[in-house]
């Protein structure tokens, strides 16, 4: 080595001058901060996990420049509900990642491993596209305190539930979540759920409910869900809210006031929604009353042999598809997948009552409810929300957006468009097309509001110091293209997104990157790993 190239390498090294600046540089984006600030022109320097700078113009040099001009550069979004459990399957979630989540939290409804230690470093363990965290769940506490049955918890018990929260959280929750309309939530008194989340909000975790009841006694759940915020200190959210059944619809005007008045006195409730008008989970707990699942399984099926009780239960069942989750028609109950038949996927329950060789009357089709339950029941997708509810809701500005999707196997099935969609769909129809919202407002709906719930304090807006978690998108052509017909469709329009710092989808395709970090609750702490 010549004596000059010696003293310019150890020149280099003593600015700091040899190789780029950057790793990353985002020239020439719009930026929208996802603090709800008007966007405005600028450039994003990162360097490893961490946006270090954001400037009008960046001149010094990066590992890589990306030219974004005329895109919006926005924090990734963050989806406050998501049925993730897949994750280990697909790590690379492609169908969130492709339309800007960075982050997943999963543990919704009142369901999650009720240990969460081990779940959680065996998703430290996988490498990921995606950052993930969890809620810990009260129907689970209470399944394995409890059991599947109607009875209040005795006092050990109900202590012991509360030590599984609190153990939950120190393994790093972020909350409690609940699903008071599943069994064995349903079996849970407002007092019960009070205390557990009273739990929850001493270490700093929210309280997110899939609430008891969104159709005709949606109004009275909504009070339920503000009272135990209330009475338990702790931050409360109303989960993909909506309002199920015809004769429900127009009920958002009343539930948002409750909101609007429990937040004047000071209750923190919050609400998530995700864009569409059907919901979606099995038929067995959309389509059955609780009391005739309670117990378990072999105890519901005993019911159905009986002819008494079977009619009971069809009754009922041909009640709920005329009231509410079967939108008053068969036809607008469909099956999303079920594992005993494949060729089910897709069709609707008016159909299937015709291949049991029933004309499709609510009965019958209640009959065939019953039927798939027996054979090992299968997801529906029931179409049975108003669009006005829907947009009303989503005006709100104490709703943010969470798919309430899950990670499909591409193709497999026919899911609900929401784990496809649901960002790219605001963003497209209701901040374009409609003007509901505006585009600053949706961002900040699916990034910095999310991440101040959930106390994650490093991420969820464009700042320099925080984690490079971005979403490169075309404002102007972004869109969902998965449809309840076609759901296995990625959305358009993102050409990149940023995990940590690395490139995890462009030009169109995944990355072979797997930057996701698992994401703890406030009260985590980490202990040492045994040597
Ligand atoms: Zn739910």
């Amino acid at each position: 080595m010549t004596r000059a190239r010696l003293v310019a390498i150890l020149f280099a090294a003593l600015t700091g001058a040899q190789g780029p600046s950057y790793d990353l540089l985002l020239r020439n984006g719009r930026i929208v901060d996802g603090a709800g600030n008007p966007g405005y022109q600028a450039d994003v320097a990162i360097r490893g996990d961490a946006i270090v700078r954001i400037a009008q113009s960046i001149p010094e040099r990066a590992r890589r420049v990306l030219d974004v001009r005329g895109q919006v550069v926005a924090p990734g979004f963050i989806d406050i509900h998501s049925h993730a459990g897949a994750i280990f399957d697909v790590p690379t979630a492609d169908n969130y990642i492709r339309q800007g989540v960075t982050t997943l939290i999963t543990g919704p409804d009142g369901g999650s491993p009720v240990r969460l230690a081990p779940f959680l470093a065996k998703l430290d363990a996988v490498p990921k596209s995606i950052n993930i965290g969890t809620f810990i769940g009260h129907g689970s506490i209470r399944s394995a305190v409890v059991g599947q049955v109607d009875r209040k918890p005795t006092a050990s018990e109900l202590n012991r539930m509360r030590t599984l929260v609190e153990q939950g959280m120190r393994d790093g929750a972020l909350g409690l979540s609940s699903g008071l309309f599943y069994v064995p939530g349903s079996f849970a008194s407002t007092d019960e759920v009070t205390e557990l989340a009273r739990v929850a909000g001493r270490f700093g975790g929210i309280y997110i409910s899939h609430m008891r009841d969104e159709a005709s006694r949606i109004v009275e759940s909504v009070n339920e869900t503000i009272a135990i915020g209330e009475a338990g200190s702790v931050p409360a959210q109303v989960t993909h809210h909506k309002v199920i059944g015809p004769g429900n619809w127009g009920k958002s005007i009343d539930t948002l006031r409750l909101i609007d008045e429990a937040r004047r006195r000071g209750v923190d409730v919050s609400i998530d929604q995700y864009p569409y008008t059907a919901s979606s989970t099995t038929i067995q707990a959309a389509l059955f009353p609780a009391w005739a699942q309670e117990g378990g399984r072999t105890r519901m099926l005993t019911r159905l042999e009986d002819p008494v009780t079977r009619a009971r239960i069809r009754t009922e069942s041909a009640d709920i598809i005329r009231e509410s989750r079967g939108g008053g028609d068969p036809t607008k109950v469909v099956i999303a997948g079920c594992n005993w038949d494949t060729s089910l996927a897709g069709k609707n329950l008016a159909e299937v009552t015709r291949l049991r060789g029933m004309e499709p009357t609510l009965e019958n089709a209640a009959e065939a409810a019953i039927w798939i339950v027996e054979r090992g029941n299968c997801a529906g997708i029931f179409h049975a929300i108003g669009e006005e509810d829907v947009e009303r809701i989503l005006q709100h500005p104490a709703t943010m957006i969470a798919s309430d999707g899950e990670i499909p196997i591409f193709g497999k099935a026919s899911p609900h468009p929401r784990s496809y969609g649901t960002f790219a769909r605001v963003l497209a129809v209701y901040v374009r097309e409609r003007n509901l919202i505006t585009l600053e407002d949706a961002v900040r709906k699916m990034t910095s509001f999310p991440a101040q719930r959930l106390h994650l304090l490093d991420r969820g807006v464009l700042e320099p110091g925080l984690k490079a978690d971005l979403a490169v998108f075309d404002p102007v052509h972004v869109r969902d293209a998965a449809t309840f017909e076609r759901p296995h469709q990625y959305a358009d329009g993102f050409s990149y997104v940023i995990v940590n710092g690395q490139l995890v989808f462009e030009g169109g395709a995944m990355t072979s990157a797997r930057p996701g970090k698992v994401v703890y609750g406030p009260a985590f702490t980490r202990v040492p790993a045994a040597k």
